[in-house]
């Protein structure tokens, strides 16, 4: 194909034990999906349907990245996820069919400028610059459904320089991932190379220039990234 000016390089992302690597079409991202997060946040988790909002595919980093730290930003926050990877497209699925549409699992962050998302809630207006900034989704390699199964429990933790923060188990999410992909795909045709994260657990907060990320799901895998210092 001709085209007016270079065509931007693939989003992809590893996958273990494999050379070929997973292509990222759209990033979807659920909030709220914790009830101790949602209480956390000032919410009523057993109220509120899920919802949904993207990140660029291009804001995957690889795992073991050392990133600069994102800039317009005071109040950087960690949300530890587990990654969805659709490896199959479809609409209006059926919740027990909607694993047969997961190719893999990763773990994710959901990298926030709160001060940008919060700013953006108190105006009624997007959330796409607390959200959907550059290299905003650090994401481990991801692991086939065929290796490991569907995890529905399993501890997923966070550690900031060693430190523990986020701490809670796959049973504790409200939505389940076959949920998230079922109500999503009424809105949406949900397309191979789509991902999933599927909302953090309580202890969001604050990372500063310098910090050490250590993330990880039982059974999936573990995400270490670093922010230089300014
Ligand atoms: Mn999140």
């Amino acid at each position: 194909m001709q085209t007016v000016i270079p065509l931007p390089p693939p989003s992809t992302i590893a996958v273990s034990s494999k050379t070929e690597r997973y292509p990222v079409r759209r990033i979807w991202c659920v909030g709220r999906n914790y009830a101790d997060h949602a209480r956390e946040m000032g919410h009523d988790p057993n109220r509120e349907p899920p919802f949904f909002f993207q990140k660029p595919a291009d804001a995957v980093v690889e795992n073991n990245s050392v990133l600069p730290f994102p800039v317009q930003t005071d109040n950087l926050h960690h949300e530890v996820e587990l990654v969805v990877a659709l490896g199959k497209g479809g609409q209006d699925i059926a919740v027990e069919h909607a694993l047969d549409y997961v190719y893999g699992y990763a773990v994710g962050l959901d990298m926030t400028r709160r001060d940008l998302q919060n700013a953006a809630k108190k105006l009624q207006r997007p959330w796409e610059m607390g959200k959907g900034f550059d290299q905003s989704c650090p994401t481990s390699a991801i692991v086939p459904a065929a290796a490991i199964g569907h995890p529905s429990s399993g501890a997923i933790w966070l550690k900031v320089n060693g430190e523990v923060r986020q701490q809670s188990d796959l049973s504790q999410q409200i939505w389940r991932v076959e949920e998230s992909i079922s109500y999503l795909s009424k809105f949406v045709a949900l397309e191979p190379g789509d991902l999933i994260l599927n909302g953090t657990p309580s202890g969001v907060g604050p990372c500063v220039a310098g910090d050490r990320l250590e993330a990880c799901i039982e059974g999936v895998g573990s995400l270490n990234i670093a922010y230089t210092t300014r």
